[in-house]
Formats: C-alpha cells, structure tokens, sequence
C-alpha cells in the first residue's frame, strides 16, 4: 500500500483536496480528527493532559476545555513542547494503527492529511509528499472569509507554522491552489494519476 502525505499551511486548501480524493474513492486519514479523538472523554491521553495541565480543564461530563488548554498550553515554548510530547506519539500511534486498517482492507493506497507533516518529519515514511501552496496573503483572506478567524489570529498561526519554502521543498509534487477551486480539479486528476502509476 502506499501512503500519499497531503499536507500544506493552515488555509491552503488540504481539506479541500483531501475531500477531492476521497470523492474518487481513496481513504483519507485525518490527522486533525485523530487530534480530537485522542482527548475524548475517558481517554487516556486526557487524563496526561490534565495531570500536566490541570484536572479542572475536565468538565463533569468528562469532557476538556479546548480553549482553556490552549490558553495555558500556547502560552510558551516549553509549555506548547510539553503538550505536543503528549499528543503527537498519540496522534501518530493512531493513524500508523489506521494505516495498518486500511492495507488489511486491501487498499492500494491512503491518504494522510497532516497539516505538520514536514515539520515532524513524517514526510520521510511517506511514498509520496504532497503539498498545497497558496500565498500567505491568500490564506488570510480564506481564512477571514470562510473561518471566521479575525486578520491578527489568521496571521499569528501562519506566522506560528514552518515557512512555505521549506515545506515546498520536502514535496514531491506541489498543487497550486492560488487561483479558483475549480483549478484544482485537473491537478488532483493529474496526483491521482500519478498514484495510478506506482
Ligand atoms: P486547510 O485544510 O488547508 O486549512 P481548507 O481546505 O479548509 O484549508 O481551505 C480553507 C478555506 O478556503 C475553506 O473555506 C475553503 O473552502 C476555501 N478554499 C479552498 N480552496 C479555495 C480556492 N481555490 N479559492 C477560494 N477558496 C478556497
């Protein structure tokens, strides 16, 4: 099976390449949702969270407040250190167990849409590395349009992840989405293609 690393800055459009492969039939392992799904109630990785980051983060009802986490945990670097060495061996865990799913099912290939692929380093277990450019000032205007981020937030989270030359660099193959959303269509056409013919 091989597994095709999708990845691109925050607004870039991942999700909306990724929604363009599955529509022709490939499974997508999202490591956002996983990201979510690790800090469920009852979890393990929860109950780390709160040891390391406070027990009043957990609701009765079990569940963690997202935006509190991400108030005491982004505050610095050692604190933002301490909450990634919890969650990504978790996240990575996981999708390596969906991984394994997916080529028990028989499937030629999966897609893995990792927004910090390059930054730790997964693009290297990956047969072939994908990533989705835009201009920085595009993904503000997307991310204002559409997610309803306010211009400094949109600004300090693309300033936050690595630089889109050395994300580019570690591609095998770069989809342009600069121009409209149906532009993307013959490139997708083309990845897939190029998938067809490992
Ligand atoms: P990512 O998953 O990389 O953060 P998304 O796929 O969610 O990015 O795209 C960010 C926003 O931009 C979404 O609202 C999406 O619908 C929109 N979008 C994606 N591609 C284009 C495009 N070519 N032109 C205009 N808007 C786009």
């Amino acid at each position: 099976m091989r597994k095709i690393g999708l990845t691109g800055g925050i607004g870039s459009g991942k999700s909306t390449v990724a929604k363009l492969l599955a529509e022709h039939g490939f499974v997508v392992v999202d490591a956002d949702k996983i990201a979510r799904e690790i800090m469920e109630p009852g979890s393990p990785v929860l109950d780390d969270v709160a040891a390391a980051f406070g027990e009043d983060l957990i609701a009765e009802d079990g569940s963690l407040d997202r935006g509190e986490l991400a108030r005491r945990a982004f505050v610095d670097k050692p604190s933002t250190e301490k909450l990634n060495s919890i969650t990504h061996p978790a996240i990575r865990a996981e999708s390596e167990r969906r991984f394994a799913a997916a080529e028990a099912a028989g499937e030629p290939a999966v897609v893995y849409d990792m927004p910090l692929l390059v930054e730790l380093g997964m693009h290297r277990d990956m047969d072939l590395t994908v990533v989705v450019d835009v201009d920085a000032e595009e993904r503000v205007r997307r991310l204002t349009a559409s997610r309803g981020l306010d211009e400094a937030d949109a600004r300090a989270r693309i300033a936050q992840q690595i630089d889109a030359d050395t994300r580019n660099a570690a591609a095998d193959i770069i989809i342009d989405n600069n121009g409209a959303e149906t532009d993307l269509k013959p490139q997708v056409e083309r990845l897939i293609e190029k998938i067809r013919q490992f």
